[in-house]
């Protein structure tokens, strides 16, 4: 792997390898820019088959990151860290400590969080040697409920940019994956009326949306076709792909998940079936939000970044407008978004203070 190469056709500031020999530590911090403020990602712990895949990861999530901040209009830039090692078998308090210690040395150019792996409890220990931590569970806590939250919003912008009305009454939903987002997605949607359908390979979730909130229950694999408004993938990636685009019988797609195309050409055939995607990285940031309240000067407040979630009805306006103007699909013009905030930032940044 040339990883200077990666780093210049990614755009990436830094990366940092973390390596103790104690804890058996193995990590590599991702840092992609810092146009807007420090680094803000959370850190995965994963059991790779090789170097180069936690690379790689380092590197795509990172940069994702930077996307996501700078999307939802945050002072924040982009970061992940990834730990090598197996979640059920390699977590130790040194671990944690020993890589805290590493995030410490980076002075704040970096600030880590949860991620697939890791627990708040991981987190504390990591806390114990650096200030740059956020999603503790005692400040702004589990992200989920503010993800979903963040969800709903955007399925309103939907809607009112394809009806001119944001209401969500009597809308079809297909939900796919009732876990941690989903569930609580699926309360907002009862709230107001919305008519669900819902799948997850779990069918203790399955039933638990169906007693809570009258969803139709429907198989994993059936999800897709359903006839709907809305498909709402809250489970895995790239369930946008070559097998199921042309199943989808839906206007909209929008959901939690992360990188829900499993290529950027799918949000280009998603608008020429005249589906409108909400692009992931904007309609689900509202963890993101969550995580960056901590560092709000007056401290963190579950009503301030509410408040601030809500934006994402706007972005995703914004959005769509830049991608009917500019006949492009709404992946790109969300990338354009968050591209444009990024320059002119970096522009206004050479006036001397
Ligand atoms: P979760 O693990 O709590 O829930 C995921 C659910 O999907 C589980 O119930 C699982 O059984 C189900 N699932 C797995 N494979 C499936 C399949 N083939 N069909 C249907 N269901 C399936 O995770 P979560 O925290 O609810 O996150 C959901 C998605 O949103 C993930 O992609 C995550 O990366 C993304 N996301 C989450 C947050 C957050 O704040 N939790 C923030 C941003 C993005």
């Amino acid at each position: 792997m040339r990883i200077f190469a990666e780093m210049t056709d990614m755009e990436h500031e830094q990366l940092v390898f973390c390596h103790d020999e104690v804890s058996g530590l193995k990590a590599i911090i991702g840092i992609h820019d810092t146009t807007l403020g420090p680094a803000l990602g959370g850190t995965r712990m994963w059991d790779y088959d090789t170097e180069e895949e936690a690379i790689r990861d380092a590197l795509r999530l990172s940069r994702g990151m930077t996307y996501k901040s700078s999307a939802m209009g945050l002072n924040l830039g982009g970061g992940k860290g990834v730990i090598i090692g197996d979640p059920s078998r390699d977590k130790t308090e040194e671990l944690w400590r020993a890589y805290g210690r590493f995030v410490e040395s980076l002075g704040g150019r970096y600030i880590t969080s949860v991620d697939v792996g890791t627990s708040p409890a991981d987190l504390d220990l990591v806390a114990q040697e650096t200030e740059y931590v956020g999603g503790l569970a005692h400040l702004s806590g589990d992200p989920s409920p503010v993800t979903a939250y963040g969800t709903y919003v955007g399925m309103k912008a939907c809607m009112q940019h394809l009806t001119g009305s944001d209401s969500l009454e009597g809308c079809r939903v297909a939900v796919q994956g009732a876990g941690s987002v989903g569930y609580t997605l699926c309360e907002h949607l009862a709230d107001e009326g919305a008519d669900l359908m819902v799948s997850d390979v779990n069918t203790d979730r399955v039933e638990k949306v169906v007693s809570d909130f009258g969803a139709t229950a429907v198989a994993p694999d059936d999800i897709y076709e359903q006839d709907c408004d809305i498909f709402a993938p809250c489970a895995l990636g790239a369930v946008v792909n070559d097998n199921t685009l042309d199943r989808l019988s839906c206007r909209v797609v929008a959901g939690a998940a992360n990188n829900q195309l499993d290529r950027d050409e799918h949000g280009v055939q998603l608008r020429k079936r005249e589906i409108l995607y909400a692009p992931d990285f904007v309609i689900n940031g509202g963890g993101v939000i969550n995580v960056a309240h901590e560092f709000h000067p007056n401290g963190y407040s579950r009503d301030l970044a509410l408040r601030k979630v809500e934006s994402i009805r706007d972005r995703l306006l914004e959005i769509f407008a830049v991608s009917d103007e500019e006949d492009i699909a709404t992946n790109e013009a969300a990338d354009r978004v968050a591209e444009r905030r990024i320059n002119s930032m970096a522009r206004i940044q050479r006036i001397r203070v």
